[in-house]
């Protein structure tokens, strides 16, 4: 992996769980999820496709893995791309 990558997922994981964000609950600690979209089963996406999710939203029986992508993105009303793309904006998207 890049420096420039662990940079990024670096800021990522300090950005907080964009899922609780997005629901009200403020910035809480968070994992480093990368994206399904676009790659197959047991494969992982770039290091830059990837969003901020607390441990409960990540892994927990409410998050991406243990409820499923689909059933995750139904649940919340929002893509893991839609997510991805809002993080970056928060990241970078004041930078000129
Ligand atoms: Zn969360
Ligand atoms: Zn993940």
């Amino acid at each position: 992996m890049s420096s420039a990558a662990k940079r990024h997922m670096g800021r990522v994981a300090a950005d907080g769980c964009a899922i609780c964000r997005r629901i009200g609950y403020g910035h809480t600690p968070a994992e480093v999820h990368h994206a399904r979209d676009g790659v197959g089963a047991g494969q992982r996406n770039s290091d830059w496709i990837v969003t901020g999710l607390c441990p409960e939203h990540h892994r927990g029986a409410n998050g991406v893995h243990g409820l499923g992508v689909r059933a995750f993105e139904r649940t919340y009303g929002v893509t893991e791309l839609e997510l991805v793309a809002e993080t970056l904006e928060r990241l970078y998207g004041a930078q000129q």
